[in-house]
């Protein structure tokens, strides 16, 4: 009989382990998409796509699919589905999420609690930001006043926001992930002096944080929402090793 495995993606870590899952001929793996990004990188296994309708929609989901397991892989600031995940009822779930980034010696990190906290900040430690946390909440630094009057805010972002951009905002359409070279090229044609990051985690993003360091820049870092209360594994190969636990009972 085939058992299905429900992971919500979205990340490198839901496709890897999409791609260890699938090798059993008796899993059926379904990766669920927000749909956000116009072209993500197609996973191994099924996909779905769109959300399910807060959280009884996913509820209503899981009753109706009964995946074996539910594997919450979502980026881990995508705070409101991890919350619907970890708030389910009747299935076996596991939150795989990738580590936080730690310091190096040279980092210049100032880490504060929210994108707020960053774009209040961020006229105190520079002029002509990197910013690159994403286009979801860049109305945050938009709306900011003392952001307004920054030379330069460059955007680094998947897909193009759908407003219309201030004077100040240049914007850089790119996916990961990026290299050391890339980066550091990237902050000297632009006279970056201050970037602003999540802390996301992993190394496909990771190399500006390298180049601010070797560059002198300082780096403000928003700090990860509170995690949702799910058994946790940090790596694609151990939420496979604990898939094939439960499956089997243990
Ligand atoms: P979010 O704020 O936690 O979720 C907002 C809503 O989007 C959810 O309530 C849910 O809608 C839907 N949704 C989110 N992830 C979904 C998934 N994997 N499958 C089906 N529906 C999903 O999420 P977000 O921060 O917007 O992130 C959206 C997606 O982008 C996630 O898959 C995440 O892994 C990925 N991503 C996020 C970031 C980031 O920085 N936040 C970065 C890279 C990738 P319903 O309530 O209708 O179910």
């Amino acid at each position: 009989m085939t058992t299905t495995v429900l992971i919500l993606g979205g990340t490198t870590e839901a496709r890897h382990l999409a791609a260890l899952l699938v090798t059993d001929p008796d899993l059926r793996v379904v990766t669920s998409f927000a749909g956000r990004t116009s072209r993500p990188r197609p996973p191994a296994g099924e996909t779905r796509t769109g959300g399910f309708g807060g959280a009884d929609g996913l509820q209503a989901w899981l009753e109706r699919h009964a995946p074996a397991i539910l594997v919450d892989a979502t980026h881990p600031f995508a705070e409101t589905v991890s919350a619907h995940a970890a708030a389910t009822r009747g299935v076996p779930r596991l939150r795989l999420v990738r580590p936080g980034w730690t310091p190096q010696p040279g980092d210049r990190w100032h880490r504060v609690p929210d994108l707020a906290t960053a774009a209040a900040a961020l006229p105190a430690h520079g002029a002509r930001a990197f910013v690159t946390t994403g286009r979801q909440r860049l109305a945050t630094f938009l709306t900011d006043p003392a952001c307004a009057a920054l030379p330069l805010l460059l955007v680094r972002c998947v897909d193009a926001p759908g407003a219309d951009l201030p004077a100040n905002v240049e914007l850089l359409l790119e996916r990961g992930p990026f290299t050391l070279d890339h980066e550091r090229e990237l902050l000297r044609r632009h006279a970056i002096d201050v970037v602003v990051a999540k802390d996301s985690g992993g190394d496909a993003t990771r190399a500006k944080l390298d180049a601010a360091r070797d560059r002198g820049v300082p780096v403000i870092l928003v700090d990860r929402p509170r995690p949702a209360a799910l058994p946790t594994v940090d790596t694609p190969e151990a939420a496979a090793a604990r898939v094939r636990e439960l499956l089997s009972g243990a």
